[in-house]
């Protein structure tokens, strides 16, 4: 029998699809990284300057992590063998939980496998097919996702646009059904802020719950890390907190912070919570030192923010568009490179690549048309001279392709 499936015809759409993407130039092969998530790194076989993850604090090889999960598959094994409701919840799942809740000020949080998970699970938990998701239309995949599964009407307001998003909710003010205003809280391809006080603001006057999505602001905005319900200071206004574990905490997965009764809600009925097998306790051990890392290293931040200061700045001097004429102004270390055309996108990727600089090019349909780029992304690790080398090797290709003068 062959193993090959490449002649059956059942698929051959597919294969039709890709082809497609490798005419239009923007079909990618998975680069592979060969040591470890650092700075300086192998891909491909080539050395680069990775400026392209989203290990914000360089806690993927904190020596202190490394070592709480090597003590915890010691001494609990390599995995927790059941869903969390059946006979996978372990006391390091629990101490988890109840470090991250005392850490964000709340009173209780539950642990999902991903963020992607506790996004999609959370909102599909909570409204059902009467109710309203009134949702910034750069929200994450997640959201969109969890928004569907829901049945709840969806509504989408222009990004940021508080007027619009007054608008729709005044549509639905009359109806029955629960409204959920929801957003994230530092945008993931622009790196813009949400407007968090203001939608707080239609939250209350609505009698919306409000929910954000921090996956890009853990560990990056607010004391600490704490994201952008502290960094705003708007603490008690945000119902359902989303984090994740998988960013600056360095290893994987995604929580909820809420009131005891949501988190026992979830429980009951966030189905990735229920039929999906919990985090090994390495993973959860991991995370617990992540946190504690936070709060006795706070001047991993400082530097990571130092870092996006200066390489912000030098960008901007290049002459790159980073953003702020027709795409958002980005606030935080994610810091694009647009360059709108699809194909070049993808090729000054490649280039730089070839030059020892890993960035990676986003294109449709994870940016609108048209607005394509190359996302740089910084951390607390990055030395200074690896950020000039960076620079030049920007500098030199950019130019060679025509993107800057
Ligand atoms: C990355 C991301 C997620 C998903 O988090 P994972 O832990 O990687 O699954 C959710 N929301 C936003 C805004 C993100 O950027």
């Amino acid at each position: 029998m062959p193993t090959t499936t490449a002649s059956r015809p059942q698929l051959s759409y597919l294969t039709d699809q890709m082809n497609e993407l490798k005419a239009k130039g923007t079909h990618f092969n998975l680069r592979v990284l060969e040591d470890e998530q650092a700075p300086e790194c192998t891909i491909d076989g080539r050395h680069v300057i990775n400026i392209a993850s989203n290990n914000y604090l360089g806690l993927t090889t904190h020596p202190r992590l490394r070592e709480a999960a090597l003590e915890a598959t010691r001494r609990y094994g390599v995995g927790s063998g059941a869903v969390r409701t059946v006979a996978g919840t372990m006391k390091i799942h629990m101490q988890l939980e109840e470090k991250i809740a005392h850490f964000k000020n709340v009173e209780a949080c539950v642990v999902f496998q991903s963020g992607f998970t506790a996004n999609a699970g959370t909102v599909s938990a909570i409204l059902g097919k009467e109710d309203f998701i009134i949702s910034d239309e750069l929200n994450h995949a997640s959201i969109i996702d969890g928004a569907r599964l829901s049945r709840a009407k969806i509504k989408v307001f222009r990004h940021k646009d508080i007027a619009h998003a007054e608008e729709l909710l005044k549509e639905v003010q009359n109806e029955p059904g629960h409204k959920l205003i929801i957003t994230d809280g530092v945008f993931s391809m622009d790196g813009d802020i949400g407007p968090l006080p203001a939608l707080c603001d239609l939250a209350e006057k609505y009698g919306a719950i409000m929910m954000v999505d921090d996956a890009h602001a853990s560990g990056v905005l607010g004391r600490n890390g704490r994201g952008t319900v502290d960094h705003f200071n708007v603490h008690g206004r945000v119902d359902v907190q989303v984090g994740t574990l998988s960013k600056a905490i360095g290893a994987l997965g995604g929580y909820v912070c809420g009131s005891k009764d949501l988190i026992d809600f979830l429980y009951h009925r966030a189905r990735p919570f229920l039929f999906s097998t919990s985090h090994p306790p390495s993973v959860a051990a991991t995370c617990i030192a992540a946190f504690e890392v936070l709060e006795q290293e706070p001047e991993l931040i400082d530097k990571l923010w130092g870092n996006t200061r200066f390489f912000k700045k030098e960008l901007g001097l290049l002459g790159f568009n980073i953003g702020g004429k027709n795409t958002p102004a980005s606030e935080t270390p994610i810091t694009p490179i647009i360059i709108g055309d699809g194909k070049l996108t993808m090729d000054f990727s490649r280039e730089l690549f070839k030059e020892g600089v890993f960035c990676t090019g986003i294109a449709f349909p994870t940016v609108p048309e048209g607005k394509a780029r190359v996302r740089t992304i910084m951390s607390a690790t990055h030395t200074h001279d690896q950020l000039s080398r960076a620079l030049e090797v920007l500098k030199k290709v950019g130019r060679r392709m025509g993107i800057i003068g």
